[in-house]
C-alpha cells in the first residue's frame, strides 16, 4: 500500500535519513520491533533504556511511512469529544483515556529532554472551534465535562475568539497544552541515537511477510526467506498492520494536507496556535518553525491510493478556501502538498496490546488522529508489561476493551 504521495514537507525539509541494511542473514533478537516510524522508534526507544534488547525491522527506507506524513499535532484531545465518547466506553474509561493522553505530551517532552533529540518541539495552544451552532452546543457540554474531570480547558465566547484570536466565529475552546512537532525528524532522531548510544540493531528494507508461534516467542520471516527468532514480537507496522491481526479494527481514510510559502512571521495568527473544529471531517491548521503554514483535513474513506491521489489538486482548493474562510487577511500560497492514509477505529481509542490468546505479540496501534500520543502511551505499556510493571492503562487501550475481541 501506498501510504501518501504528492510532497510530504518533512522528507524535503530534513535530509533523508539514508539507510539502507536489509537483513541477509537468520537473526535473532529478545524483541522484534515491526515498524520504524514513531511508533516503531519510541517503543525502540523504551526499550533500550529499559535494558531490553531489541532489534527494528521495516520495509522501507527508515521511517518513510505515515510518519512522514503527518502534521504533527500533539493535543490530548481525542478525535471523540469526551462528552461522546462516555456513552460508548463509559465514563471511568473515557476520563482515564483523555488524562493519558494529557500525560503523554508531557512524556514525549521529556523522551526529546532525555536524548537531547531536538525534533523542533513546541508547546502552543490549541482552539478548538465551534463549526456551526450545533458545534457550539456540543463544545459547551463538552467544556462542562472536562472541567469537571479535571482537564485543562477554556471557553471563549465569539467576542473573546474574535478579540484574542482574529477569529470570526462562534465559540471555541482552548488550552495550552498542546504541542507541535516534526515527526520525521523524531523518529530518525530516536532510532540514530540509541544506534549510537544502546547497541540498537536497524534493518530498512526487510519486508515481514510470514510469522509463526513457537513455544517460546516467534519466528518471522522476510520476504527474501530469512528467519528470525525472538522471544516476543511488537507490530508498529501503522496502517499495515492487518496483516497481523486476526480481524480487522480500523477503518482506513485518505486525508489531505499541504504547507504555505513562509510569510513574515507578524502576519501569523495569535499564539500560532493549533486550529481544529468540531466539524466531520474536521479541517485542522498549525505553523511551522520557518513561518509556513500548515493546513490539513478533507477525509475521506479509503478505498485506493489511486483514488485519493486522483482527488488532491480538488482537496488542495478546499483546503485554501477553507483557511481563507477563517483568516481572509493572511496571504496564503500553496508550496507543497501531498495525501495521505491513517485510519480511526470505532470509539475514538487506539489498539494497544496482546491480542487475547497471543501471548507474546504486541500490538501498538495508534490510531486515530492523535496518533502520536498514542505511539507514546503504546511504547510505556509495552516496555511496563515486559518489564512486569502493572499499569492501569491497559484495561483502556486493550483489545478486550469491546468485549468484541
Ligand atoms: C496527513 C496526516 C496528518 C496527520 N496528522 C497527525 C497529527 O497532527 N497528530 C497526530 O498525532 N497524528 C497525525 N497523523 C497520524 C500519525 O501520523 C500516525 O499515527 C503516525 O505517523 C503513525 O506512526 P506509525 O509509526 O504507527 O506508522 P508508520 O509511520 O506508517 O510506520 C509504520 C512502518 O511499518 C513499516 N511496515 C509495515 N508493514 C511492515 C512489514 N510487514 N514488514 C516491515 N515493515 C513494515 C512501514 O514501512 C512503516 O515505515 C497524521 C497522519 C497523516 C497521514
Amino acid at each position: 500500500m501506498d501510504l501518501h504521495s504528492g510532497l510530504p514537507y518533512w522528507i524535503v525539509k530534513n535530509k533523508l535519513f539514508d539507510y539502507f541494511n536489509p537483513l541477509r542473514a537468520p537473526y535473532t533478537v529478545d524483541v522484534a520491533i515491526i515498524g520504524s516510524g514513531i511508533t516503531g522508534s519510541l517503543v525502540a526507544h523504551e526499550l533500550c533504556e529499559a535494558g531490553i534488547p531489541c532489534a527494528v525491522f521495516d520495509k522501507r527506507t527508515i521511517a518513510t511511512g505515515s510518519t512522514a506524513a503527518s502534521t504533527s499535532q500533539l493535543q490530548y484531545e481525542i478525535d471523540t469529544p469526551l462528552c461522546k465518547m462516555v456513552d460508548t466506553v463509559g465514563m471511568d474509561m473515557a476520563v482515564k483515556a483523555y488524562h493519558a493522553s494529557l500525560q503523554s505530551i508531557t512524556d514525549i517532552e521529556k523522551v526529546f529532554d532525555i536524548t537531547r533529540v531536538r525534533p523542533d518541539f513546541r508547546r502552543v495552544s490549541s482552539i478548538f472551534l465551534a463549526s456551526d451552532r450545533g458545534g457550539l452546543r456540543l463544545l459547551e457540554r463538552e467544556y462542562q465535562i472536562r472541567k469537571k474531570q479535571d482537564l485543562p480547558v477554556d471557553f471563549l465566547d465569539a467576542d473573546a475568539l474574535f478579540a484574542d484570536h482574529r477569529i470570526d466565529g462562534h465559540g471555541a475552546l482552548k488550552n495550552s497544552e498542546a504541542a507541535q512537532m516534526d515527526c520525521y525528524k523524531a523518529a530518525t532522531g530516536l532510532l540514530k541515537y540509541h544506534l549510537k548510544k544502546s547497541g540498537l540493531t536497524l534493518f530498512s528494507h526487510t519486508d515481514i511477510v510470514d510469522y509463526g508461534e513457537k513455544p517460546n516467542g516467534y519466528e518471522l520471516l522476510t520476504r527474501d526467506g530469512i528467519r528470525i527468532s525472538c522471544k516476543y514480537v511488537v507490530i508498529a507496522a501503522g496502517f499495515e498492520a492487518g496483516r497481523f491481526l486476526p480481524r480487522q479494527v480500523m477503518n482506513l481514510i485518505s486525508t489531505y494536507a499541504l504547507v504555505s510559502q513562509p510569510v513574515e512571521p507578524s502576519l501569523l495568527w495569535p499564539e500560532r496556535s493549533l486550529i481544529w473544529e468540531t466539524a466531520s471531517p474536521y479541517f485542522y491548521m498549525r505553523t511551522t518553525l520557518d513561518n509556513r503554514m500548515m493546513i490539513g483535513g478533507e477525509d475521506v474513506s479509503f478505498r485506493n491510493p489511486e483514488r485519493r491521489d486522483r482527488l488532491l489538486r480538488w482537496k488542495i482548493k478546499r483546503l485554501e478556501k477553507k483557511f481563507k474562510e477563517i483568516y481572509p487577511e493572511i496571504p496564503f500560497a500553496v508550496d507543497m502538498a501531498w495525501c495521505g492514509t491513517f485510519s480511526s477505529t470505532a470509539d475514538g481509542l487506539p489498539y494497544i496490546g496482546l491480542w487475547p490468546g497471543r501471548k507474546r505479540m504486541f500490538f501498538a496501534l495508534g490510531y486515530g488522529g492523535n496518533g502520536i500520543t498514542f505511539s507514546m502511551i503504546a511504547a510505556q505499556l509495552i516496555k511496563n508489561k515486559l518489564k512486569g510493571i502493572k499499569d492501569d492503562r491497559d484495561n483502556v487501550f486493550g483489545f478486550k476493551r469491546t468485549g468484541r475481541i
